[in-house]
Protein backbone atom coordinates (compact mmCIF):
# COMPACT_ATOMS: atom_id res chain seq x y z
CA UNK A 1 0.00 0.00 0.00
CA UNK A 2 1.85 3.31 -1.02
CA UNK A 3 2.06 5.75 1.69
CA UNK A 4 1.07 9.46 1.39
CA UNK A 5 5.02 10.63 1.77
CA UNK A 6 5.48 8.41 -1.93
CA UNK A 7 3.55 10.90 -3.47
CA UNK A 8 5.26 14.13 -2.98
CA UNK A 9 9.16 14.69 -3.53
CA UNK A 10 11.73 15.21 -1.32
CA UNK A 11 10.99 18.30 1.01
CA UNK A 12 12.68 21.34 0.72
CA UNK A 13 13.49 24.33 2.82
CA UNK A 14 13.26 27.25 2.80
CA UNK A 15 16.70 28.23 2.86
CA UNK A 16 16.98 26.84 -0.70
CA UNK A 17 15.22 29.65 -1.60
CA UNK A 18 17.23 32.72 -0.89
CA UNK A 19 14.33 35.45 -2.11
CA UNK A 20 11.44 33.77 0.17
CA UNK A 21 10.00 34.97 3.15
CA UNK A 22 8.98 32.68 6.43
CA UNK A 23 5.72 31.49 7.12
CA UNK A 24 5.43 33.51 10.63
CA UNK A 25 1.34 33.45 11.04
CA UNK A 26 0.43 31.62 13.96
CA UNK A 27 -1.33 28.17 13.53
CA UNK A 28 -4.81 28.08 13.53
CA UNK A 29 -5.14 24.31 14.49
CA UNK A 30 -4.99 24.83 18.33
CA UNK A 31 -8.19 27.22 18.06
CA UNK A 32 -9.56 24.37 15.34
CA UNK A 33 -9.33 21.98 18.03
CA UNK A 34 -10.80 24.01 20.49
CA UNK A 35 -13.84 24.83 18.27
CA UNK A 36 -14.05 20.89 17.59
CA UNK A 37 -13.88 19.79 21.55
CA UNK A 38 -16.42 22.60 22.17
CA UNK A 39 -18.77 21.16 19.67
CA UNK A 40 -18.25 17.74 20.64
CA UNK A 41 -19.05 18.84 24.36
CA UNK A 42 -22.45 20.28 23.39
CA UNK A 43 -23.44 17.37 21.61
CA UNK A 44 -22.24 15.26 24.72
CA UNK A 45 -24.50 17.63 26.95
CA UNK A 46 -27.38 17.40 24.40
CA UNK A 47 -27.28 13.67 24.49
CA UNK A 48 -27.16 13.94 28.43
CA UNK A 49 -30.52 15.80 28.36
CA UNK A 50 -31.94 13.45 26.33
CA UNK A 51 -31.02 10.46 28.14
CA UNK A 52 -32.80 11.77 30.94
CA UNK A 53 -35.68 12.72 28.92
CA UNK A 54 -36.08 9.20 27.81
CA UNK A 55 -35.96 7.96 31.57
CA UNK A 56 -38.72 9.99 31.97
CA UNK A 57 -40.46 8.42 29.09
CA UNK A 58 -39.77 5.27 30.51
CA UNK A 59 -41.15 5.96 33.82
CA UNK A 60 -44.29 6.95 31.60
CA UNK A 61 -44.34 10.81 33.72
CA UNK A 62 -44.15 9.55 37.05
CA UNK A 63 -40.87 11.05 37.44
CA UNK A 64 -40.22 15.04 37.61
CA UNK A 65 -40.48 16.15 33.08
CA UNK A 66 -37.65 16.95 31.35
CA UNK A 67 -37.25 19.45 28.84
CA UNK A 68 -36.29 17.37 25.40
CA UNK A 69 -33.15 19.37 24.10
CA UNK A 70 -34.40 19.94 20.51
CA UNK A 71 -30.53 19.50 19.68
CA UNK A 72 -30.41 16.50 19.10
CA UNK A 73 -32.28 17.05 15.84
CA UNK A 74 -29.50 17.90 14.41
CA UNK A 75 -28.73 13.89 14.59
CA UNK A 76 -31.77 13.42 12.19
CA UNK A 77 -30.74 14.63 8.77
CA UNK A 78 -32.91 12.19 6.58
CA UNK A 79 -35.32 13.89 8.60
CA UNK A 80 -34.53 17.32 8.26
CA UNK A 81 -33.98 16.57 4.15
CA UNK A 82 -37.15 16.08 4.52
CA UNK A 83 -38.43 19.16 6.48
CA UNK A 84 -36.06 21.05 3.90
CA UNK A 85 -38.32 19.94 1.11
CA UNK A 86 -41.35 20.37 2.86
CA UNK A 87 -40.02 24.04 3.61
CA UNK A 88 -39.67 24.75 -0.33
CA UNK A 89 -42.60 23.24 -1.20
CA UNK A 90 -45.28 24.92 1.22
CA UNK A 91 -42.95 27.73 2.78
CA UNK A 92 -43.50 26.13 6.44
CA UNK A 93 -41.60 24.90 8.97
CA UNK A 94 -42.73 21.24 10.11
CA UNK A 95 -43.77 21.33 13.41
CA UNK A 96 -41.80 17.84 14.67
CA UNK A 97 -38.35 18.70 13.89
CA UNK A 98 -38.26 22.55 13.17
CA UNK A 99 -34.57 22.67 15.36
CA UNK A 100 -33.25 19.66 12.78
CA UNK A 101 -33.89 22.09 10.09
CA UNK A 102 -32.68 25.52 11.03
CA UNK A 103 -29.32 22.96 11.83
CA UNK A 104 -29.30 21.56 8.33
CA UNK A 105 -30.03 24.91 7.56
CA UNK A 106 -26.87 26.26 9.49
CA UNK A 107 -24.62 23.51 7.69
CA UNK A 108 -25.29 24.18 4.26
CA UNK A 109 -25.21 28.00 4.97
CA UNK A 110 -21.33 27.46 6.07
CA UNK A 111 -20.65 24.90 3.05
CA UNK A 112 -21.31 27.97 1.07
CA UNK A 113 -19.72 30.31 2.37
CA UNK A 114 -16.34 28.61 4.03
CA UNK A 115 -16.59 25.45 2.34
CA UNK A 116 -17.60 22.11 4.06
CA UNK A 117 -15.90 23.60 6.86
CA UNK A 118 -18.30 21.68 9.08
CA UNK A 119 -16.96 18.73 8.57
CA UNK A 120 -13.31 19.87 10.22
CA UNK A 121 -14.65 22.40 12.48
CA UNK A 122 -17.90 21.56 14.03
CA UNK A 123 -18.71 17.65 13.35
CA UNK A 124 -17.69 15.59 16.59
CA UNK A 125 -17.60 12.56 13.84
CA UNK A 126 -15.35 14.41 12.06
CA UNK A 127 -13.32 15.28 15.62
CA UNK A 128 -13.17 11.71 16.57
CA UNK A 129 -12.21 10.35 12.99
CA UNK A 130 -9.08 13.03 13.20
CA UNK A 131 -8.05 11.44 16.29
CA UNK A 132 -8.84 7.50 15.23
CA UNK A 133 -6.39 8.92 12.08
CA UNK A 134 -3.99 10.41 14.73
CA UNK A 135 -3.46 7.29 16.48
CA UNK A 136 -2.72 4.98 13.21
CA UNK A 137 -0.35 7.65 12.15
CA UNK A 138 1.64 7.41 15.31
CA UNK A 139 1.04 3.46 15.33
CA UNK A 140 2.46 3.27 11.66
CA UNK A 141 4.85 5.87 11.58
CA UNK A 142 3.35 7.13 8.85
CA UNK A 143 -0.21 7.95 6.33
CA UNK A 144 -1.45 5.28 5.24
CA UNK A 145 -2.91 5.34 1.70
CA UNK A 146 -5.51 3.64 -0.40
CA UNK A 147 -4.58 3.14 -4.29
CA UNK A 148 -5.68 5.69 -6.59
CA UNK A 149 -8.77 3.57 -7.96
CA UNK A 150 -9.67 2.14 -4.84
CA UNK A 151 -9.80 5.75 -3.10
CA UNK A 152 -11.88 6.93 -6.11
CA UNK A 153 -14.54 3.97 -6.47
CA UNK A 154 -14.78 4.11 -2.51
CA UNK A 155 -15.58 7.95 -2.48
CA UNK A 156 -18.02 7.47 -5.07
CA UNK A 157 -20.05 5.67 -2.38
CA UNK A 158 -21.52 8.16 -0.53
CA UNK A 159 -22.61 10.22 -3.47
CA UNK A 160 -24.03 7.08 -4.16
CA UNK A 161 -25.63 7.21 -0.72
CA UNK A 162 -26.55 10.73 -1.04
CA UNK A 163 -28.36 10.03 -4.50
CA UNK A 164 -31.04 7.19 -3.16
CA UNK A 165 -31.67 9.61 -0.35
CA UNK A 166 -32.50 12.33 -2.05
CA UNK A 167 -34.20 10.45 -5.53
CA UNK A 168 -35.98 8.90 -2.67
CA UNK A 169 -37.27 12.14 -0.90
CA UNK A 170 -36.93 15.03 -4.15
CA UNK A 171 -38.20 12.57 -6.73
CA UNK A 172 -40.68 9.94 -5.17
CA UNK A 173 -42.11 12.37 -2.83
CA UNK A 174 -44.84 15.04 -3.39
CA UNK A 175 -46.64 17.21 -0.59
CA UNK A 176 -48.98 14.74 0.59
CA UNK A 177 -46.36 11.75 0.52
CA UNK A 178 -43.83 14.33 2.78
CA UNK A 179 -47.08 14.91 5.18
CA UNK A 180 -47.44 11.37 5.58
CA UNK A 181 -44.09 10.50 6.90
CA UNK A 182 -43.86 13.92 8.88
CA UNK A 183 -46.68 13.80 10.09
CA UNK A 184 -45.93 10.04 11.14
CA UNK A 185 -45.64 8.65 15.03
CA UNK A 186 -42.27 7.42 13.78
CA UNK A 187 -41.10 10.97 12.51
CA UNK A 188 -42.32 12.42 16.05
CA UNK A 189 -40.39 9.97 18.22
CA UNK A 190 -37.45 8.90 15.35
CA UNK A 191 -35.19 10.45 17.93
CA UNK A 192 -36.02 8.00 20.57
CA UNK A 193 -35.87 5.51 18.52
CA UNK A 194 -32.25 6.58 17.99
CA UNK A 195 -31.51 6.86 21.74
CA UNK A 196 -32.49 3.23 21.42
CA UNK A 197 -30.36 2.04 18.68
CA UNK A 198 -27.61 3.16 20.85
CA UNK A 199 -28.84 2.26 24.07
CA UNK A 200 -29.62 -1.42 22.86
CA UNK A 201 -27.07 -1.61 20.19
CA UNK A 202 -27.25 -5.09 17.94
CA UNK A 203 -24.57 -7.02 18.16
CA UNK A 204 -24.51 -6.39 14.41
CA UNK A 205 -24.77 -2.70 14.25
CA UNK A 206 -21.50 -3.01 17.20
CA UNK A 207 -19.77 -4.96 14.64
CA UNK A 208 -19.82 -2.71 12.03
CA UNK A 209 -18.88 0.60 14.35
CA UNK A 210 -16.07 -1.55 15.91
CA UNK A 211 -15.09 -2.34 12.21
CA UNK A 212 -15.53 1.57 11.37
CA UNK A 213 -13.11 2.05 13.78
CA UNK A 214 -10.86 0.38 13.10
CA UNK A 215 -10.87 1.06 9.53
CA UNK A 216 -10.43 5.10 10.26
CA UNK A 217 -7.05 4.03 11.80
CA UNK A 218 -5.98 2.26 9.05
CA UNK A 219 -7.15 4.86 6.67
CA UNK A 220 -7.74 8.70 7.55
CA UNK A 221 -11.23 9.67 7.84
CA UNK A 222 -12.66 6.39 6.42
CA UNK A 223 -16.29 7.21 7.64
CA UNK A 224 -16.21 10.96 6.00
CA UNK A 225 -14.38 10.26 3.05
CA UNK A 226 -16.73 7.08 1.64
CA UNK A 227 -19.41 6.94 3.07
CA UNK A 228 -20.94 10.45 5.10
CA UNK A 229 -24.06 10.86 2.60
CA UNK A 230 -24.02 14.59 4.54
CA UNK A 231 -20.60 14.82 3.60
CA UNK A 232 -21.09 14.12 0.10
CA UNK A 233 -23.98 17.03 0.03
CA UNK A 234 -21.64 19.08 1.98
CA UNK A 235 -18.89 18.35 -0.80
CA UNK A 236 -21.35 18.96 -3.41
CA UNK A 237 -22.58 23.07 -1.98
CA UNK A 238 -18.96 23.63 -0.92
CA UNK A 239 -17.59 23.88 -4.65
CA UNK A 240 -19.92 26.58 -4.97
CA UNK A 241 -17.98 28.52 -2.41
CA UNK A 242 -16.10 31.85 -3.20
CA UNK A 243 -13.73 31.18 -0.70
CA UNK A 244 -10.84 28.87 -1.54
CA UNK A 245 -7.11 27.77 -1.14
CA UNK A 246 -4.71 29.49 -3.57
CA UNK A 247 -1.50 28.93 -4.13
CA UNK A 248 0.62 31.40 -5.58
CA UNK A 249 3.23 29.39 -7.99
CA UNK A 250 5.85 32.21 -7.85
CA UNK A 251 6.81 32.25 -3.87
CA UNK A 252 6.15 28.11 -3.93
CA UNK A 253 9.31 26.46 -3.48
CA UNK A 254 7.68 22.82 -4.16
CA UNK A 255 8.72 21.50 -1.13
CA UNK A 256 5.28 19.72 -1.53
CA UNK A 257 4.55 19.70 3.02
CA UNK A 258 1.11 21.48 1.63
CA UNK A 259 -0.15 17.93 0.19
CA UNK A 260 1.86 15.80 2.68
CA UNK A 261 -0.35 17.78 5.79
CA UNK A 262 -3.62 17.19 3.90
CA UNK A 263 -5.62 15.05 5.44
CA UNK A 264 -8.09 15.17 2.66
CA UNK A 265 -4.74 13.87 0.20
CA UNK A 266 -5.36 16.82 -2.42
CA UNK A 267 -2.33 17.48 -4.50
CA UNK A 268 -2.20 20.84 -2.89
CA UNK A 269 1.48 21.82 -4.21
CA UNK A 270 0.24 21.18 -7.98
CA UNK A 271 -2.72 23.25 -8.09
CA UNK A 272 -2.93 27.35 -7.91
CA UNK A 273 -6.34 26.72 -7.15
CA UNK A 274 -8.02 23.77 -4.24
CA UNK A 275 -11.20 23.11 -6.50
CA UNK A 276 -11.99 19.67 -4.76
CA UNK A 277 -15.06 18.33 -3.00
CA UNK A 278 -13.35 17.06 -0.32
CA UNK A 279 -11.65 19.87 0.50
CA UNK A 280 -12.59 20.43 3.96
CA UNK A 281 -11.19 24.05 4.81
CA UNK A 282 -8.82 22.57 8.09
CA UNK A 283 -6.28 24.77 7.26
CA UNK A 284 -3.61 22.61 7.63
CA UNK A 285 -1.67 23.10 3.96
CA UNK A 286 -2.04 26.81 5.29
CA UNK A 287 -0.67 26.43 8.71
CA UNK A 288 2.52 24.10 7.37
CA UNK A 289 3.35 26.50 4.40
CA UNK A 290 6.96 27.49 5.02
CA UNK A 291 6.62 30.86 2.27
CA UNK A 292 4.87 33.75 3.49
CA UNK A 293 1.47 34.57 1.48
CA UNK A 294 1.75 31.12 -0.73
CA UNK A 295 -0.68 29.21 0.40
CA UNK A 296 -4.18 30.83 1.75
CA UNK A 297 -7.89 30.92 1.66
CA UNK A 298 -8.45 33.89 -0.48
CA UNK A 299 -11.99 35.12 -2.04
CA UNK A 300 -12.91 34.28 -5.69
CA UNK A 301 -14.82 37.20 -5.75
CA UNK A 302 -12.69 40.05 -4.26
CA UNK A 303 -8.93 38.01 -4.48
CA UNK A 304 -8.75 39.44 -0.81
CA UNK A 305 -7.00 37.06 2.12
CA UNK A 306 -8.99 35.98 4.48
CA UNK A 307 -7.58 35.75 7.74
CA UNK A 308 -7.56 32.30 9.62
CA UNK A 309 -9.21 33.34 12.84
CA UNK A 310 -11.99 34.62 10.40
CA UNK A 311 -12.94 31.48 9.68
CA UNK A 312 -13.60 30.34 13.16
CA UNK A 313 -15.36 33.28 13.62
CA UNK A 314 -17.51 33.17 10.57
CA UNK A 315 -17.95 28.78 11.15
CA UNK A 316 -19.11 29.12 14.79
CA UNK A 317 -20.92 32.76 13.85
CA UNK A 318 -23.02 31.95 11.34
CA UNK A 319 -23.94 28.30 13.25
CA UNK A 320 -24.91 30.25 16.29
CA UNK A 321 -26.65 33.07 13.99
CA UNK A 322 -29.22 30.63 11.87
CA UNK A 323 -29.68 28.28 14.90
CA UNK A 324 -30.31 31.99 17.08
CA UNK A 325 -32.73 32.93 14.27
CA UNK A 326 -34.68 29.71 14.70
CA UNK A 327 -35.06 30.08 18.61
CA UNK A 328 -35.74 34.00 18.29
CA UNK A 329 -39.03 33.11 15.82
CA UNK A 330 -39.86 30.33 18.41
CA UNK A 331 -39.36 27.79 15.46
CA UNK A 332 -37.27 26.04 17.58
CA UNK A 333 -38.70 23.59 20.20
CA UNK A 334 -41.41 22.01 18.75
CA UNK A 335 -43.86 21.82 21.37
CA UNK A 336 -45.21 18.41 21.45
CA UNK A 337 -46.63 17.96 24.87
CA UNK A 338 -44.89 15.77 26.71
CA UNK A 339 -47.75 13.68 27.57
CA UNK A 340 -47.74 12.77 23.79
CA UNK A 341 -44.44 11.38 23.89
CA UNK A 342 -45.44 9.34 27.12
CA UNK A 343 -48.48 8.27 25.55
CA UNK A 344 -46.21 6.76 22.07
CA UNK A 345 -44.17 5.34 24.39
CA UNK A 346 -45.26 1.91 24.84
CA UNK A 347 -45.55 1.34 20.92
CA UNK A 348 -42.31 2.71 19.94
CA UNK A 349 -41.36 -0.58 18.73
CA UNK A 350 -43.93 -0.89 16.23
CA UNK A 351 -43.16 2.09 14.36
CA UNK A 352 -40.97 1.74 11.06
CA UNK A 353 -40.24 3.36 7.99
CA UNK A 354 -40.41 2.80 4.57
CA UNK A 355 -37.65 0.37 3.25
CA UNK A 356 -37.73 0.76 -0.55
CA UNK A 357 -38.46 2.92 -3.02
CA UNK A 358 -41.93 1.17 -3.26
CA UNK A 359 -42.85 1.99 -0.13
CA UNK A 360 -42.16 5.37 -0.56
CA UNK A 361 -44.08 6.00 -3.69
CA UNK A 362 -47.06 3.82 -2.16
CA UNK A 363 -47.07 7.18 0.74
CA UNK A 364 -48.52 8.85 -1.83
CA UNK A 365 -51.20 6.93 -2.51
CA UNK A 366 -53.48 6.36 -0.12
CA UNK A 367 -53.26 10.36 1.22
CA UNK A 368 -53.86 11.28 -2.67
CA UNK A 369 -57.17 9.95 -2.18
CA UNK A 370 -58.43 11.72 0.63
CA UNK A 371 -60.12 14.83 1.16
CA UNK A 372 -58.03 17.93 1.07
CA UNK A 373 -57.47 18.89 4.89
CA UNK A 374 -59.63 21.50 6.22
CA UNK A 375 -58.97 25.39 6.10
CA UNK A 376 -56.31 26.29 8.94
CA UNK A 377 -55.17 22.94 9.15
CA UNK A 378 -51.36 22.74 9.83
CA UNK A 379 -49.13 20.22 9.81
CA UNK A 380 -47.95 18.31 12.69
CA UNK A 381 -50.43 20.43 14.71
CA UNK A 382 -50.70 19.71 17.95
CA UNK A 383 -54.71 18.30 17.43
CA UNK A 384 -52.99 16.17 15.01
CA UNK A 385 -50.25 14.84 16.90
CA UNK A 386 -52.53 14.16 19.87
CA UNK A 387 -55.26 12.50 17.82
CA UNK A 388 -53.13 9.22 17.39
S1 LIG B 1 -6.53 21.44 0.89
FE1 LIG B 1 -5.83 22.41 2.78
S2 LIG B 1 -7.72 23.18 3.73
FE2 LIG B 1 -8.34 21.69 2.16
S3 LIG B 1 -8.51 19.74 3.29
FE3 LIG B 1 -6.42 19.84 2.44
S4 LIG B 1 -5.22 20.71 4.13
FE4 LIG B 1 -7.37 21.14 4.61
S1 LIG C 1 2.42 25.95 -1.36
FE1 LIG C 1 2.89 23.87 -0.69
S2 LIG C 1 4.63 23.27 -1.98
FE2 LIG C 1 4.46 25.50 -2.13
S3 LIG C 1 5.82 26.29 -0.53
FE3 LIG C 1 3.79 26.14 0.38
S4 LIG C 1 3.78 24.11 1.35
FE4 LIG C 1 5.50 24.12 -0.08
Amino acid sequence: MPTEGTAVRKPQTISANRRTVPNTEKPVQKTRLAVQIAFAALCIWIGVEFHFFVQYLESAGQVAAVTRPPGVEGFLPISSLMSLYYFILTGSVHAYHPAGLFILFAVILISLVFGKAFCSWLCPVGLLSEMLGDIGEKLFGRRLRLPRWLDYTLRSLKYLLLAFFVYSIFFLMNEVALRAFLDSPYNLVSDVKMYYFFADISRLALIIIGVLFLLSIFIRNFWCRFLCPYGALLGLCSLLSPQKIKRNPISCIDCGKCALACPSSIKVDKVRTVYSDECTTCLNCVDVCPVATTLELRSSFSKQRINKRWVAIGVVSLFLAVTGFGMFTGDWQNNVPAEVYVRHQDALHTYGHPTSTKEISALKAPAEKQEAPPEGHKSGSPENRTAR
